[in-house]
């Protein structure tokens, strides 16, 4: 058997156990921070495949980092394991349906990531184990990617600084190396204070706190007008002061989601945006308490190790599924509203509709498109990427359109649709990493591309100083 065979080699024993993995975190479904039993049941199988791991890594309970193997290149592999609020959904059926509605569920397939993460990296061990290959295999159990971002506090305390690559994966409907960036954030309240007074007997000796959040909105939505075009900028009023229209508010909070392409322009947009509270403090003759809650960075995306993983993954063509498994995905696509499905099939250029039509899943490899350009969402993958040479695929565990954080993704991620891409992404990472180990000079190849594309900027954490895990809220 040749050694990719020996990585492919599926003992099915094993697969039924990743499954089992993957479908008793999806009802675990533990939101950011709290994921103490989907963190328990992954570091038991690291332990038991003969991993050293360290559990609470920089300072997060559900945080694990576990070693094998020994010298360099060192390799990792980055899973995640929370779940959404509000979005629990029966596991593999075509219709809406939560028996118990209001709890939480895995609408983004993390229970999934995370588990194939730790397929490849085992994949990987054996394969270190049985050759005797310098080499060491690192697998990062990063909590709270849905808000929290585990990935900034494991990068804060230098935790990716001795990799050579890193390696990880995002559910989807597509089997494609995601080589562009992602938007870096910023996450920050403004809480105002003034006096309370009798809206009605005596306004002038109230100072409304409601009206400097008011005014904060509109001069932000004024800005918009005077940033780069890709800047997002959404708030949530978190506290309007009151639910009584004849007092005066003396207590309002409104909290801020920025982002922007890069880390160095979130924070530009950040002062701008804080100038923008200063004066909605002026105008109302109210103070007001700034409190960062949390940022990633954008993506640096890797072209070298990119354009590794997509050989790996034409060389072995997409993932199979089974009739079963298409006609569920066919019933998931027909709750799909006619737009969904219309988005869905605009995103092909004319050389890939035509494997599109008709089909529920994707059983086909995108081809490779690198781009330093930002898609518009953000991702703590950000975070590890400035630090180490990091690639990552999107595979196919979802039916053609489906929408993200829906009850669709929630159902899809537990069942044999899901087993079968996650799967086939642990084989591609498994592969990509074996390329490296055995070709360490591909990660130098990649650091250098790293080191050109960042002008000499050292990493620059977005977190607030001295923010705690546990004081993210
Ligand atoms: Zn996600």
């Amino acid at each position: 058997m040749t050694e990719i065979q020996t990585i492919l080699a599926s003992d099915e024993t094993k697969k039924r156990e990743y499954d089992n993995a993957a479908d008793r975190i999806w009802g675990y479904a533990e939101t950011r921070f709290e994921e103490v039993r989907s963190a328990g049941l992954l570091s038991e199988i690291l332990e038991r495949e003969g991993f050293a791991v360290q559990n609470g890594a920089a300072g997060m309970d559900t945080a694990l980092v576990a070693s094998f193997g020994q010298g360099a290149p060192v390799i990792g592999l980055l899973g995640e394991y929370d779940a959404l609020t509000n979005l629990n959904q029966t596991a593999g059926v075509a219709e809406k349906s939560a028996p118990e509605p209001g709890t939480n569920g895995h609408g983004c397939g993390h229970n999934l990531l995370g588990v194939a993460s730790l397929e490849a990296a085992v994949a990987l061990k054996d394969y270190l184990a049985s050759t005797g290959t310098s080499g060491t295999v690192r697998y990062y159990g990063c909590p709270a990617e849905e808000g929290g971002g585990g990935k900034c506090f494991m990068a804060r305390e230098h935790l990716f600084d001795d990799l050579d690559a890193a390696i990880t994966w995002h559910p989807g409907d597509l089997n494609q190396v995601v080589a562009a960036s992602t938007l870096a954030n910023i996450e920050v309240y403004f809480s105002f204070t003034g006096s309370s007074a009798h809206a009605a007997a005596s306004p002038h000796l109230g100072r409304s706190a409601l009206d400097a959040v008011e005014l904060m909105n509109v001069a932000v939505n004024f800005l918009r007008e005077h940033v780069p075009q890709e800047v997002r900028m959404h708030y949530a009023v978190t506290n309007p002061g009151g639910l009584s229209p004849n007092v005066v508010q003396a207590k309002a909070e409104v909290l801020y989601l920025l982002r922007a392409p890069t880390a160095p322009q979130v924070r530009e947009l950040f002062e701008r945006v804080c100038n923008i509270a200063k004066g909605a403090s002026l105008m109302t003759e109210t103070t007001l308490e700034i409190t960062p809650n949390g940022g990633t960075a954008n993506v640096v995306p890797n072209d070298t190790l990119g354009r590794v993983m997509q050989q790996v993954m034409e060389e072995l063509g997409g993932p199979k599924f089974d009739e079963e498994e298409k006609n569920f995905a066919r019933q998931i696509e027909e709750t799909l509203t006619p737009e969904q499905r219309a988005a869905s099939m605009r995103r092909f250029s004319p050389e890939i509709t035509p494997k599109a039509q008709g089909k529920a899943v994707s059983e086909w490899v995108m081809p490779y498109v690198f781009t330093n350009a930002s898609l518009p969402f953000s991702t703590d993958v950000g975070d590890a990427s400035w630090n180490v040479p990091t690639v990552q695929l999107m595979a196919a565990t979802q039916a053609l359109g489906t929408p993200g954080h829906s009850w669709q993704v929630v159902s899809q991620s537990c069942s044999a649709v899901g087993h079968t891409g996650m799967h086939y992404a642990a084989q591609v990472m498994a592969l990509t990493g074996l390329r490296l180990l055995q070709e360490p000079e591909l990660c130098e190849k990649a650091k250098e591309e790293l080191k050109e594309r960042l002008h000499g900027m050292a990493y620059d954490c977005l977190l607030p100083e001295g923010l705690e895990p546990s004081a993210i809220h």
